[in-house]
């Protein structure tokens, strides 16, 4: 089982309350391939919701608020999700604190970014789950590595 952000499968969850579809990951969920979730809802938090980035190892919000204990058992449910299902496979969206690969905002709310991945996206890696971010996804023959032509 494929895990998706939920909201690369149009779940309106985002910080701004909007979603970030991209048809392949919804027909992946619609196929009954992937499960789409989002570790910031399952913390309990409130969409919309302020901007959060990380900043020296915590979750700050862009009023200054540490959300960081929420940040991180939001990231554990969803770990423990994807466990349950025995994922080996993870789309995420690209540059959240949580779902972020490779690279995240630097914590500055100013728009750069820096090499690092979202808590989620580190939990899933540590459990050598391969993380692909949306536009990596998009860059694969997709159709075929995924099922989507069965
Ligand atoms: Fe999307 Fe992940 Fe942010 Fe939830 S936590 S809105 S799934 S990027």
């Amino acid at each position: 089982m494929i895990i998706v952000s939920a909201c690369l499968a149009g779940v309106e969850c985002r910080y701004n309350a909007q979603a970030f579809p991209i048809p392949e990951v919804v027909e992946l969920v619609k196929k009954g391939k992937a499960i789409p979730l989002c570790p910031e809802i399952l913390a309990n938090l409130s969409t919309p919701r302020p901007s959060v980035e990380q900043c020296a190892g915590k979750f700050l919000s862009n009023c200054g608020k540490d959300l960081t204990a929420e940040y991180m058992a939001g990231a554990k449910v969803a770990l423990a999700i994807s466990k349950l299902v025995e994922s080996k496979i993870a789309i995420l969206k690209s540059k959240s604190p949580t779902c972020g690969s490779g690279l995240i905002y630097d914590g500055t709310f100013s728009g750069n970014l820096i090499e690092g991945d979202g808590i989620f996206c580190t939990l899933l890696k540590e459990e050598n789950i391969k993380v692909y971010t949306e536009d990596e996804f998009q860059a694969l023959n997709f159709r075929e590595d995924f099922g989507l032509n069965r």
